[in-house]
């Protein structure tokens, strides 16, 4: 099977939509962005043995790729609308590409996301880049950098859990029901696109957490030019993590781990207001901390200073 071959028959599929003036097939896609409306663009490559276990489910794979970024569209607050796919295999295996199809698929439709292009070439691993364009109201991007002292801290959903799948995937084929729910967490993020556009008008910044609790919100405070603190007690852990590890182990699973792909926002606004868009969303939000003048993210343990340390994952190290 040749690339051409492995297009049409995995990826060039019909669209509607009316802003795709050209898709697959020719040298360049062209699409018209709404009237009023900025473009976001957002790019992250997932490589096997890197970014998530080679023995992965091509479903899972494909899923990931796009979810991934979603999830930083969702950070943006903006609408995903169309992608691209770059993808480098050993060889074309029909069942892994058609999993892979059907798994990336999947999260594309749940958002209404077109693949309107890409690039397919052999490699030596399996190496995945989605390129994701969305559309926000003129102006109305959420940032890192707009949280100021006295903001409070949230996260959406509960933190670690992906961690954990990935440690319980890396330890064999998951038995119980907690394992099974932590490995989905790791293999199918959701990400959240519609709480981040029910957040927006109230919320000062916003990174979405790919690379750990504790690096990200550090991110997040830096490019605003304000310090944090956090109360770990406060952070959301599901039952299932809980259940897992110890208390303990579960704390370093959300401040460390990475690939929860949950929000993390800081606003002005009060608990009743924030509460009230967490239930018509239907995503937790949890307050854990405060924005505070200075540098730096500390760390309570109920209440008493805790030292943590984590540089969140770093490729080049
Ligand atoms: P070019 O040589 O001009 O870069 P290609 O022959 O590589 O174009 O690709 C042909 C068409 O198929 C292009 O429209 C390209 O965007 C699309 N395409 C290539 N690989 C993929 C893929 N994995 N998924 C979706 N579209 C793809
Ligand atoms: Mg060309």
């Amino acid at each position: 099977m040749d690339e051409f071959e492995i297009i049409r028959q995995y990826f060039d599929r019909e669209s509607a939509d009316e802003n795709v003036l050209v898709g697959i097939g020719d040298d360049g896609a062209v699409t018209r962005p709404s009237a009023g409306r900025d473009l976001v663009t957002v790019i992250d490559t997932i490589v096997s043995g890197v970014h998530f276990p080679s023995d992965l489910s091509p479903a899972d794979i494909g899923y990931r790729a796009v979810a991934v970024n979603l999830s930083d569209m969702a950070a943006m607050a903006a609408t995903p609308r169309w992608m691209t796919l770059a993808l480098t295999l050993n060889r074309a295996e029909p069942s892994w590409l058609e999993g892979f199809a059907q798994g990336l698929f999947s999260a594309a439709d749940e958002y209404d996301v077109i693949l309107i292009g890409g690039d397919t070439t052999r490699g030596n691993d399996v190496v995945v880049t989605v390129q994701l364009t969305g559309e926000v109201d003129a102006g109305a991007m959420l940032l890192r950098s707009g949280a100021s002292a006295s903001d409070s801290i949230y996260v959406t959903g509960t933190i670690g859990d992906a961690m954990a799948g990935l440690s319980v995937l890396q330890s064999g084929t998951p038995q119980d029901d907690d394992s099974i729910y932590l490995v989905n967490r790791f293999a199918r993020p959701k990400a959240r696109v519609c709480a981040a556009r029910n957040i927006a008008h109230f919320a000062s910044a916003a990174i979405d957490l790919s690379d750990g609790l504790f690096t990200d919100i550090g991110k997040l405070l830096m490019a605003s030019g304000v310090s944090g603190r956090i109360e770990l007690n406060r952070i959301p852990l599901s039952p299932q993590l809980r259940r897992t590890m110890a208390t303990d182990d579960a704390l370093r699973a959300a401040l460390g781990g990475g690939d929860d792909y949950e929000l993390c926002f800081t606003t002005a606004a009060t608990e009743d207001v924030v509460y009230k868009v967490s239930r018509q969303s239907g995503v937790a939000m949890t307050c854990i901390g405060v924005v505070e003048s200075g540098a730096g993210l500390r760390c309570t343990l109920d209440g008493k200073q805790f030292d943590y340390h984590d540089e969140g994952y770093l490729h080049f190290r």
